[in-house]
């Protein structure tokens, strides 16, 4: 089955008693059974939900893993993936990771005694540096959040694999529809279905896909004792969000691409980020491990001023946290997203207080390069 028609096919189709074409949502939470212990496969909604349970297979056909998992949120999921590991355990970690990432390995899972490392994956070398005889994982994000940095997915599980890593991807950036990290040997690939999968800005989800029976075992473990789910309602709107998925990311390509030109030509901007530009240093990768260059760009228009000109301006970028939705939006990472990552290391990462982080939505480009043009002008 090809990409676009597995969006429409994969998972479960429809409802086999009714012949709804879509999964209904099943607003339940226990299930009568027949005598103790005899079920048609559902006891209770954070065990498994019908509905829940049509997104889970349906991300994990997307993957092309071997069992998917949804939780409340992106953050629910990383955590939950964080709980296959225990005390003394260490990971290494992209460096400009989401910044909710770093916090709940810095300031939560620590205390826990789970430890981490952060380096530029997008350096090998740096992998192999980091790696300490109690690390368990190593988990990557590519693209990264907000400079775009690309990581060689083929590459950083060799490495891992020569020291017995789990490779974990955040997939969120390029959606199954570009990428699929178990192609390329990853464990686990997980997602904020916020972003992109959900796609309309109304649904806060998490998913994960694992490739094997061993770690889908250990999830659903975690999982169902930790209790993160996601709810019915939240399930059926992915399962619609994902039906649109291919052709939100290739009208996003088209439109990101426009801009991007536009940007790089623009006198008031300093510096763009984008993975399509021939001369972003990993960019063969990119084109490479993934089908498109996604629809996040960050530019540096040099001070912190200039940006709060700029966002002034501007009028159908939305300013707002988040990303991978219909609607543009515009963000100034060093005072929103990565706030919660401290000011000296946020220097260090090159997360400038200059650098404005778009992302392109579906509407016309012409409007997009317009607005930009004009919120650019002195
Ligand atoms: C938003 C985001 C997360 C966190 O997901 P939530 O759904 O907000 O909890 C994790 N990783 C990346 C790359 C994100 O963009």
């Amino acid at each position: 089955m090809k990409r676009k028609t597995k969006l429409i096919h994969g998972g479960i189709a429809g409802d086999p008693h009714t012949g709804a074409v879509s999964v209904p949502i099943y607003q339940v939470s226990t299930y009568k059974q027949e005598s103790v212990g005899k079920h048609s496969g559902f006891e209770y909604s954070r065990t498994g939900n019908p509905t829940r349970h049509a997104l889970e297979e349906l991300i994990k056909d997307l993957e092309g893993g071997h069992a998917g998992f949804a939780f409340g949120s992106g953050m629910a999921a990383i955590t939950a993936v964080m709980m296959l590991f225990k005390s003394g355990d260490h990971v290494i970690l992209t460096d400009d990771v989401y910044g909710g990432t770093f916090r709940v390995m810095s300031k939560v899972l620590n205390r826990f005694g789970i430890e981490s490392t952060f380096v530029d994956t997008s350096n090998l070398d740096n992998i192999e540096k980091a790696v300490q005889s109690n690390t368990v994982a190593l988990y990557l994000e590519t693209p990264t959040n907000p400079l775009l940095k690309i990581t060689d997915i083929e590459g950083a599980v060799a490495e891992a694999k020569k020291h017995n890593l789990l490779t974990i991807v955040d997939n969120t950036f390029s959606t199954p529809y570009w990428q699929t990290p178990i192609e390329n040997g990853a464990d686990i690939v997980l997602h904020s279905a916020t972003k992109y999968i959900g796609g309309h800005s109304d649904v806060v989800a998490g998913l994960v896909v694992v490739n094997s029976e061993k770690l889908a075992e250990d999830l659903h473990f975690v999982q169902n004792s930790t209790g993160g789910v996601l709810g019915p309602q939240d399930s059926w709107l992915l399962m619609r969000g994902i039906k649109t998925l291919g052709v939100r990311m290739e009208e996003t390509e088209k439109n990101t691409h426009d801009i991007v030109e536009f940007l790089k030509n623009h006198p008031a901007v300093e510096k763009v980020f984008y993975p399509g530009l021939e001369e972003h240093p990993n960019h063969e990768i990119a084109k490479k491990q993934a089908g498109g260059f996604g629809g996040m760009v960050s530019f540096d228009v040099g001070s912190g001023e200039n940006a709060d000109k700029l966002l002034k301006k501007i009028k159908y970028f939305t300013l707002a946290e988040s990303l991978g939705a219909v609607e543009s939006l515009i963000s100034v990472p060093a005072r929103m997203t990565h706030a919660s990552i401290p000011a000296e290391r946020r220097a260090e990462l090159g997360i400038t207080e200059g650098l404005v982080r778009i992302s392109v939505g579906l509407e016309d480009a012409e409007d997009l390069i317009e607005d930009l043009k004009n919120a650019l002008e002195d």
